[in-house]
């Protein structure tokens, strides 16, 4: 289906509008915390198969189901104490749970896994939408299934014009990475997918908390990702990147030497560094992790708009609160990185 996408600003009128769409089945494009998501009825399959259609998305990779109160959990999976808990500490906000799913959540919705992903966002807009629809709302990241995930309502209009009937604009979003993807069906809570929510954070409330190895380097042959999406090429720039850690004065040398070396390239640096990068044409992503989250999605839509062909990047140590953004910077340079 051929759509005239509308993107209006998140009022109450656009709202009304939207919750009316999601109860018909459509899908509508809404702001979170993390980044813009593509919702539509959790419980609906030809609801939900519309996301995959709009996105292009390959039908292995399952949906987070976004809810605004914990009572909408009941009768479709099993909440367990450490989920209670971690809920009562994190939720609403960039943290999405794995448990176990009943019959009622359909196998499209979660991709054929027994477990499905359970977040509540604590953006106003997409509270306000999931409490006018009263439904719980199937999410993805709504950019075209590949692209950098949108964060804000001209991303998702690139993407998903003509795709999708309604964007709601709410601004650019906070985090700017997606939520933090905790697996809570084994036997020791684990990340799948770094975010806001550190494993530290998660730790203090659990106890214990493991992170996927697969977070910070490829999947081997023959491995099976334990979170789907990780497998898919993700968050990828048109343009070969390559993702430089250690002291600024070092990086800063390898950038301006890779810079004037080859052709069309640009470089993404923390704010401090770009006065030693002279008049080359050089992007900030922020001087903390927490900013450079916010910013990555943009600046890597920015260098593909400019038709850039080589990103020579600054990274941080993968870890603490850089390992959200490290995770997608990781991904978007295939895993080129090099310590100088
Ligand atoms: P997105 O909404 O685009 O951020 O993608 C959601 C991601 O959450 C997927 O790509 C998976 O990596 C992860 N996810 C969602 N549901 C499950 C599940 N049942 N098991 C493992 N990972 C999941
Ligand atoms: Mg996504």
């Amino acid at each position: 289906m051929i759509f005239d996408t509308r993107c209006l600003p998140a009022d109450a009128e656009s709202l009304l509008l939207a919750a009316e769409l999601l109860r018909q089945g459509r899908v509508v494009a809404f702001p979170t915390e993390t980044v813009y998501g593509l919702g539509a009825d959790a419980l609906n399959e030809s609801a939900v198969r519309a996301i995959f259609a709009a996105k292009e998305r390959p039908a292995d990779n399952p949906l987070i189901v976004h809810v605004w109160r914990r009572e909408q959990l009941s009768g479709l999976c099993a909440v367990t104490e450490a989920a209670e808990r971690l809920m009562d500490a994190f939720w609403p906000g960039p943290l999405t749970l794995l448990m176990e799913k009943t019959p009622k959540v359909p196998d499209v919705t979660t991709a054929g896994l027994p477990s499905v992903a359970m977040r509540s966002p604590d953006h106003p807009v997409a509270r306000a939408l999931l409490k006018a629809c009263d439904l719980p709302i199937a999410a993805p990241s709504a950019n075209r299934s590949g692209r950098p995930s949108p964060t804000s309502a001209a991303h998702v209009l690139e993407d998903m014009r003509g795709r999708i009937p309604l964007i709601l604009d709410g601004g650019e979003c906070r985090v700017g990475v997606e939520s933090t993807v905790l697996d809570l069906t084994g036997e020791i809570p684990t990340v799948l997918r770094p975010g806001a929510v550190t494993p530290r954070m998660i730790a203090g409330i659990t106890g214990q908390c493991a992170v996927a190895p697969s977070v910070m380097r490829p999947l081997m042959e023959g491995e099976t990702a334990p979170s789907p999406g990780m497998k898919h090429k993700h968050y990828a720039p048109k343009a070969k990147m390559t993702v430089y850690i250690g002291a600024d004065e070092r990086v800063a040398r390898v950038l301006r030497e890779q810079y004037d070396r080859t052709e069309n390239a640009a470089l993404l640096a923390q704010t401090q560094v770009l006065p030693l990068l002279g008049d080359r044409r050089a992007f900030s992503i922020g001087s903390t992790p927490a900013e450079g989250a916010h910013l990555l999605f943009q600046r890597l839509r920015e260098m593909d708009d400019l038709g850039v062909s080589r990103i020579f990047a600054q990274g941080w140590e993968p870890e603490g609160d850089a390992l959200a953004v490290m995770n997608r910077m990781a991904r978007a340079a295939g895993f080129d990185i090099v310590h100088v």
